[in-house]
């Protein structure tokens, strides 16, 4: 078994260059990780790099649902909705800690974008399209049996309301199982590993990428029969290093959310309702937070950086405002805040809002195949297309035959459980031993919804000695971090393996001190270092809870 400890970066980063790979992946998000299961799985030597930390780019800073995607039949996208809708029920069986089913309410008002008999139309197509299972079918209620479910909802001329099941995720914590499933099977995974070149052969085919490893800034080549440019909204740069952006490109539109306290947003129930410019936006509970979002805006600003705007902002508030009267939340109350970029393939003619999002791959002259769009849902699915279109290459240029994908019962990390089924007896058990070592029932459920069954690692750690000046819970995610799931930085745990960032960040305010030197002292950081990381975190910190007043 590969490791994925963030002192063993070097080494893996060399035993990639001593090799050759079947496969090298450029792009650490859900598409890159899923990728790189789905081909390890399947025999294929593979390798991943990723210029940020896994999961930092668009695959943290989604709207963290598991969904079909219901606003898209409204475009007719009947077989995208058909293919995700189904991979819910896939994601959510191999990774029942890090997916939860929630009940999602979309509530109907006169002159609304869904009337009754729209939504139930709509809602029975999805059930179908999606194969949803006897108990999760859409169920539709009366004007009062709505309230009752949510009393925060506009009354006044509300019609109704559809019922379905959704699935909640968090989209960072879901791209680091499938990495760290990927690597219990042999991948080479490294973050902070940038692709900055191609290798070519004599004949001009793409054969490995210089890779600048951004910690210690030396480079390696890494030599691949096939290389995955997986960038999400960076696709279209790797593909101008390759000299093939031509053709279909992508089409970038930003989307945000705003993350309130419960306290002062006390939603009790996952609401889809109209904007007033009839866009369609979710309000999540989460823990004991409401999330709100989200928009669909043209992009063309900084990829790692994609800002919430004051506007942004407004238009969400005003959404709020509308549908939800006796909220009285202001930008006072906006505790947190994250905005993504989306990697749409570009379609003349179309506001962001109507842009498909299915997914493509493209096959350059030189052999690089780009996959662009799609959705975190269908990750799978994508990540098996993919592989499918290299095992073919391979087959036709080697003569080797490789297995189909073999994702679909394959628990991801945190994930072996027994599925759905098996998840209740375990979470029991372990809320039990949680209890027995001194944690809070929603100290372990929160773990257990991070970690699933690597929790006992965690259990582990927090039985071990810890720094004076540490919490050790802190130390004990933190430990684990570091040693199974690559943390390098404060970032990393504060943003991509934690959410805290976004769900907590009076944690991180509390907290990041003892992390900080924690982690300056694990890797011997210099002052300069230091002052890096922590200008990052606190810049990100900023970019999370004050918005910018100019737009990209
Ligand atoms: C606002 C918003 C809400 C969304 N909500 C949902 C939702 O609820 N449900 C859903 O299913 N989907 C949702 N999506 C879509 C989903 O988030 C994306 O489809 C998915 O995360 C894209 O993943 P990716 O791996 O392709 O891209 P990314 O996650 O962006 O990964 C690409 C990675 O490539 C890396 N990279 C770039 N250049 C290089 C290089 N030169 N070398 C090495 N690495 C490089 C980047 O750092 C990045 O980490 C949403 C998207 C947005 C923006």
């Amino acid at each position: 078994m590969k490791t994925f400890s963030a002192f063993d970066r070097n080494r893996i980063l060399n035993d990639m260059k001593a090799e050759q790979l079947d496969l090298l992946v450029i792009g650490g998000g859900i598409t890159g990780a899923g990728i790189s299961l789905d081909a390890t799985t399947r025999g294929l030597k593979s390798g991943l790099v990723e210029m940020q930390d896994f999961g930092a780019g668009t695959s943290s800073r989604s709207t963290k649902l598991v969904h079909g995607g219901l606003r898209y039949l409204k475009q007719f996208e009947v077989r995208m909705v058909a293919e995700v809708g189904k991979e819910r029920a896939i994601v959510y069986e191999n990774g029942p800690h890090v997916t939860t089913p929630e009940w999602m309410m979309l509530p109907f008002h006169k002159g609304g974008t869904f009337g009754p008999f729209t939504t139930n139309i709509g809602l029975r197509v999805y059930d179908f399209l999606a194969g949803v299972k006897k108990g999760e079918r859409r169920e539709m209620l009366s004007p009062e049996e709505a309230v009752e479910k949510e009393p925060l909802i506009k009354k006044e001329q509300l019609k109704g309301a559809g019922y379905y099941v959704e699935y909640k995720t968090d989209d960072a914590r879901l791209t680091i199982e499938v990495m760290k499933k990927a690597v219990e099977h042999g991948a080479y995974a490294v973050n902070y590993a940038q692709a900055i070149d191609y290798i070519y052969d004599t004949e001009g085919q793409i054969n490995g990428v210089v890779v600048r490893d951004n910690i210690s800034g030396e480079t390696y080549h890494i030599h691949a029969k096939k290389i995955i440019n997986a960038c999400g909204p960076w696709v279209d740069d790797l593909r101008e290093i390759d000299g093939s952006k031509q053709g279909k490109t992508l089409s970038l539109t930003k989307g945000i959310h705003l993350v309130f306290s419960k306290s002062d947003f006390p939603l009790k129930q996952a609401i889809y309702f109209d904007a007033p410019d009839g866009r369609m936006i979710f309000a999540i509970p989460r823990n004991d937070k409401t999330y709100v979002g989200t928009t669909d805006t043209r992009f063309s600003g900084d990829l790692k950086h994609p800002h919430v705007t004051v506007e942004d902002r407004d238009y969400l508030l005003d959404a709020i405002h509308a549908n939800f009267p006796s909220v009285e939340v202001n930008k006072d109350n906006v505790e947190s805040s994250w905005a993504g970029v989306r990697p749409l393939i570009a379609e003349d003619g179309k506001d962001p809002d109507e842009i498909s999002r299915k997914d493509e791959i493209f096959i350059s002259d030189s052999g690089l195949i780009s996959m662009a769009g799609g959705k975190l849902t269908g990750y799978r699915k994508m990540a098996e297309q993919a592989v499918d279109t290299v095992t073919e290459q391979l087959k036709a240029e080697e003569g080797i035959i490789y297995s189909s994908s073999n994702t679909e019962h394959l628990p991801i990390s945190g994930g072996e459980t027994g599925g759905s089924k098996g998840y209740h007896a375990f979470k029991k058990k372990k809320m039990n031993e949680g209890a027995r070592l001194g944690l809070g029932e929603k100290q372990t459920e929160l773990l257990l919804q991070k970690y699933g069954t690597n929790i006992d690692s965690i259990f582990d750690y927090y039985t071990q000695d810890h720094p004076e000046h540490m919490d050790p819970l802190v130390f004990a995610e933190l430990q684990y971090g570091i040693f199974n799931e690559m943390v390098l930085k404060p970032t990393d745990f504060f943003i991509r393996r934690t959410g805290a960032l976004y769900f907590d960040i009076h944690w991180v305010k509390k907290h990041k001190e003892s992390v900080f030197d924690y982690l300056a002292d694990q890797f011997s950081w210099d002052a300069n270092e230091k002052t890096k990381n922590r200008n990052e975190l606190e810049k990100l910190i900023l970019e999370a809870t004050t918005p910018v007043t100019s737009n990209e």
